[in-house]
């Protein structure tokens, strides 16, 4: 099933992520071991690699939540590992960072759990400004008409968009997705990775895409990458990476594609 190819101009000259030489251990478990990756404005990656291969704990390090031990991280031209905490914050609301199982308020509607992350960081908005911030990222993900529901009356994939939505509502220039169709259906799964594609093209984002889904690799993202190992074998095409002479590699797709 083909339902969309991405299609935009990338600025190969602007990069808007590069990882050099990353390495991170956590006593004796050594789970990166030298990841480089260059991501460029407008791209979509998608990171590919078994559970528990170092995937989330690769996108924690590019925005601060965890520190190498060794290697380089630029995010937006700065160094992440270098900055002070006023400068990570402020890098920080220019990414949004869908977390493998980021829960929304249960307690408060969507329309307050859109406004608090904004409010949070916004000073001085005034309502007006708050609402039309809101109904912009609710039109987005295409759910409009939930404003005033409370997030347990959602289905499993609204609860997705709207969670989405709240990182969209601060206009982020990257977007981290964690496993962002885990415990979805095949169909609404489906439905969340072309709502990447139309927030990629609607916000002219970049996105790291951290996937078990090979539709999503192969049809919403420009170039894929799969750890093994703790390194990134190639960053490449689908089919580059599909036919690597590499034993690993040609198991997970084996076992995938069954
Ligand atoms: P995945 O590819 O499934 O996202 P993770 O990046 O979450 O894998 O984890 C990679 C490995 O690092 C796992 O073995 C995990 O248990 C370990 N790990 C992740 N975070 C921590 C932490 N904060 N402390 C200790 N071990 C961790
Ligand atoms: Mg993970």
């Amino acid at each position: 099933m083909e339902r969309h190819k991405v299609q935009h101009n990338i600025n190969t000259d602007e990069t808007v992520i590069k990882i050099n030489g990353l390495y991170k251990s956590f006593g004796e478990l050594d789970v990166l071991k030298g990841v480089d990756l260059t991501v460029h404005r407008g791209e979509n990656i998608a990171v590919l690699g078994k559970s528990g291969s170092g995937k989330s704990v690769l996108i924690k390090t590019l925005v601060g939540l965890l520190k190498p031990d060794k290697g380089e991280i630029m995010v937006l031209g700065k160094q992440v590992n270098k900055l002070h905490r006023k400068e990570l914050d402020e890098l920080r609301l220019r990414i949004g960072f869908s977390f493998q199982n980021s829960a929304l308020y249960d307690s408060m509607n969507v329309y307050q759990n859109l406004a608090f992350p904004l409010t949070m960081n916004v000073k001085n908005l005034s309502k007006k400004e708050v609402n039309n911030a809101v109904e912009e990222a609710l039109d987005a993900v295409g759910l409009k008409d939930k404003i005033k529901e409370l997030p347990a009356d959602l289905s499993g994939g609204q609860r997705k968009r709207i969670g989405i939505a709240r990182t969209l509502i601060l206009n982020p220039e990257i977007m981290l997705y964690d496993e962002p169709t885990a415990g979805l259906d095949p169909i609404t799964s489906t439905e969340i990775n072309d709502l990447i594609v139309e927030v990629q093209q609607r916000y002219k984002t970049s996105s790291v895409i951290i996937t078990h889904d090979l539709t999503c690799a192969k049809n919403t993202c420009d170039r894929i990458a799969m750890l093994v190992e703790g390194e990134f074998l190639k960053v490449g095409k689908f089919e580059e990476v599909l036919n690597l002479d590499n034993k690993q590699v040609k198991e997970f797709f084996n076992y995938n594609f069954i």
